[in-house]
């Protein structure tokens, strides 16, 4: 029954002289959002609003289901646009229109009038009484109830006349591209995806880089990784990801250094290489998906002697969420299920059995100075050696 949706977008909207950026970048991903839909539709921006008309048959649910990804959208409303045929006319329209969506009539309403054109010859207010006693005349099960109606009856009045009473939630955030592009360490766990989507809700776009260590990590803990970013791609529009063979270096750093030592080395090496990627494709910052005290490995020492290794911001969205909290976003953005998949990552396969947990920066620069005949060669044949997959969803 519906034709068109007015999107809702709220953060965007304050931006002042900058604020037709933020809607062409919503624009743009509505655009590639809806790529995969069938049915043609037009975009177009209209003081403070973005309506989505169909032009063609269109799926429905699919459409709202896509919008439902579409960073900085705050709510999708179906609509039915209507000429401003006069008062007689429109309350036609809405008769009809809550006839049509409304078969059960056992329900309470309140008629909320916007005039955004001040021309129209009635007030908001006048607008709201009228119609609200058209529609009991029409409708005599239904009941008006001005606090908590189950159908807030909205009417703008615009250039077109807008009807709509539902608001489904979008997710909220700034379109991707607003914010520049960084780089998340994504493995193939639950924190790092989650992290990532947290990052490119506020408008950032995402590479990643992935370090597996075949044969000790297997071809569906690689596959595991993709699928990860696959799901998170789906807000955040194609990721670059970058997959590192890292098993070199990880058995180098194995041979020479203390045991307990190795993941906070193999943490620095896994920066190192992932700000070189990240500076080489022009992402200003690097993602991570720890959080304080989870881990041996991000304890606030264990975070300091990784961070050090950075030049870049390091950006850790969920540094302080319990493992709990992480676990409801990665559900309702979909990647739990893959999370948690049995297929090792190359962090679980060489951990000591007593890691350190204070790690002292000057002894774990001692024992790096251990790698130096072969590491920046290992380094860099790991760099050269890179598979760049572009990751759709
Ligand atoms: P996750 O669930 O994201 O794997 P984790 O709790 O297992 O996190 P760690 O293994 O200590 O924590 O990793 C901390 C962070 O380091 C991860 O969130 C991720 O950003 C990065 N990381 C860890 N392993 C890899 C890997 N194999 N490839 C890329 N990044 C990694
Ligand atoms: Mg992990």
């Amino acid at each position: 029954m519906y034709k068109a949706f007015l999107i809702k977008y709220a953060e965007i909207a304050i931006k002042g002289k900058n604020r037709h950026l933020f809607e062409d970048a919503l624009v743009h991903q509505i655009k590639i959002a809806l790529k995969s839909v069938e049915g043609e539709f037009q975009i177009s921006k209209e003081q403070g609003r973005i309506y989505i008309e169909a032009l063609s048959d269109y799926d429905y649910e699919e459409t709202v289901e896509q919008l439902r990804h579409v960073f900085g959208i705050v709510g999708i409303c179906p609509v039915v646009l209507v000429e401003d045929e006069g008062f007689e006319k429109l309350c036609e329209d809405v008769i009809s229109y809550l006839d049509a969506r409304y078969p059960d009539k056992n329900k309470t309403f309140k008629v909320n009038a916007r005039r955004a054109r001040k021309d129209y010859p009635m007030e908001s207010m006048e607008i709201n009484a009228e119609l609200g006693g058209r529609i009991l005349d029409a409708f005599p099960q239904m009941k008006v109830d001005v606090h908590h109606p189950d159908i807030m009856v909205n009417i703008e009045i615009r250039s077109r006349i807008n009807i709509y009473s539902e608001i489904i939630p979008g997710p909220g955030g700034m379109p991707v591209g607003t914010n520049g592009k960084a780089m998340l360490l994504l493995s193939g766990g639950i924190d790092s995806p989650v992290a990532g989507y947290m990052i490119a809700k506020r408008g950032v776009k995402i590479d990643a880089t992935y370090f597996h260590a075949p044969p000790y990590t297997s071809e569906r803990a690689k596959q595991k990784v993709v699928d990860l970013a696959k799901i998170v791609a789906r807000y955040t529009g194609p990721i670059y990801l970058k997959v590192v063979n890292f098993t070199d270096i990880q058995l180098y750093i194995y041979e020479k250094c203390p045991h307990e030592e190795l993941t906070i080395i193999m943490r620095r090496y896994m920066m190192r290489i992932a700000e070189h990627f990240a500076k080489e494709t022009g992402s200003l910052g690097l993602i991570t998906g720890e959080s304080i005290g989870q881990v041996a490995s991000q304890t606030m020492q264990s975070l300091a002697a990784t961070n050090e290794v950075c030049t870049l911001p390091v950006y850790r969205p969920l540094i302080g969420f319990d493992k709990q909290e992480i676990i409801s976003v990665s559900e309702k953005i979909g990647t739990y299920e893959t999370s948690i998949l049995p297929y090792e990552d190359c962090c679980t396969i060489f951990v000591a059995k007593h890691p350190v947990t204070k790690p002292n920066l000057n002894i774990i620069r001692r024992s790096e100075e251990k790698l130096k005949e072969k590491i920046d060669q290992l380094v860099q044949e790991a760099i050269d050696s890179v598979e760049t997959i572009v990751v759709e969803a």
